[in-house]
């Protein structure tokens, strides 16, 4: 099964719209939201009768005995983390314990146990098609961890099904853990760029992140038409870098009452649907070709 995974360097720039769009035109039979801080693709599941839930443990935490406790201070002067307080007693602060362990080492009385601590939710939808999402808890620091784990669920969840040839996975923002481990194993990475100068400099490292892992590359610019001048200027950096270009994408209004209506853009007829569909195209050819494609789409 070939992975392509949708991502941008930042947030805002309209990924997880050309994502729903993709598994619209395509009918995906696999998907995954790997945005696991903020996770919304739900929003265009469909055909689902069988859904399973997982928590997530993510790193082990302190806990502190208070009946063995002897209040000697010496967990607190340790942690580097400022995760233990007192006031009537010494008591972790989970939402700031990042499960080093070194607490449990230093208490003199063996008062501290490190404990598995649910750090998020996980879940498998099943039915026409197979789709993978999930939660961290607010304060949670493994997000990369947990995309693995979000990856892993699909695979499990679509072993032995006929006729899954690919699944479309959409990232999270940014070049952190969760995009990272988004990353590793895909096939093809499609980063939508925003034609602004922080845009730019997102996608500039996002395809230096992605260059890493050696998967097929390919950009698309969405509002292009907010900056041409700018948008050239990615036209010319794919080209310098031998990237493949593969569309861009009008503003278009019908697109944000499309998204507040719960609909994906493949459900609406407007200019950027049309883009978008130019840009699906070019995508799928590339990421379903054996090599590397040369397949471009009209400039415009
Ligand atoms: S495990 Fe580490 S971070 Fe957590 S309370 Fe102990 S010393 Fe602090
Ligand atoms: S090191 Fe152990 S005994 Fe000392 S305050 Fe911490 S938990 Fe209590």
């Amino acid at each position: 099964m070939k992975q392509l995974l949708i991502l941008s360097g930042k947030g805002g720039t309209g990924k997880t719209t050309v994502a729903s769009a993709f598994i619209k035109f395509s009918n995906a039979k696999a998907f995954a939201d790997c945005d696991v801080d903020a996770p919304n693709l739900h929003l265009v599941k469909r055909g689902f009768d069988q859904e399973d839930h997982f928590d997530y443990f993510g790193m082990d935490k302190a806990v502190i005995n208070q009946r063995l406790c002897m209040n000697c201070g010496l967990c607190q002067t340790h942690c580097r983390f400022d995760a233990i307080s007192h006031k009537e007693a010494y008591v972790v602060d989970a939402m700031a314990c990042e499960g080093c362990g070194v607490c449990e080492r230093m208490c003199p009385v063996n008062a501290i146990e490190m404990r598995p601590a649910k750090a998020g939710d996980l879940k498998v939808f099943r039915g026409m098609a197979t789709f993978s999402t999930a939660q961290l808890k607010m304060g949670s620091g493994t997000s990369g961890m947990l995309v693995t784990e979000v990856k892993k669920k699909l695979k499990a969840a679509i072993e032995g099904i006929e006729g899954v040839d690919f699944a479309i996975i959409d990232g999270s923002p940014g070049i952190g853990c969760p995009v990272i481990s988004s990353i590793s194993g895909v096939d093809m990475v499609l980063i939508v760029a925003e034609p602004s100068v922080s845009g730019i400099s997102d996608m500039k490292r996002i395809v230096e992140t992605a260059k890493i892992f050696q998967p097929k590359i390919a950009v698309c610019i969405n509002k292009f038409d907010t900056n041409v001048g700018l948008s050239e200027k990615i036209e010319a950096y794919c080209k310098e870098m031998g990237l493949d270009f593969v569309g861009k994408i009008p503003f278009d209004s019908e697109v944000v009452k499309a998204v507040n209506a719960g609909l994906s853009i493949a459900n609406v007829d407007c200019a950027a649907k049309i883009a978008v569909k130019l840009v699906y195209e070019a995508s799928m050819a590339m990421l379903l070709k054996e090599e590397n494609t040369l397949f471009k789409i009209s400039r415009g």
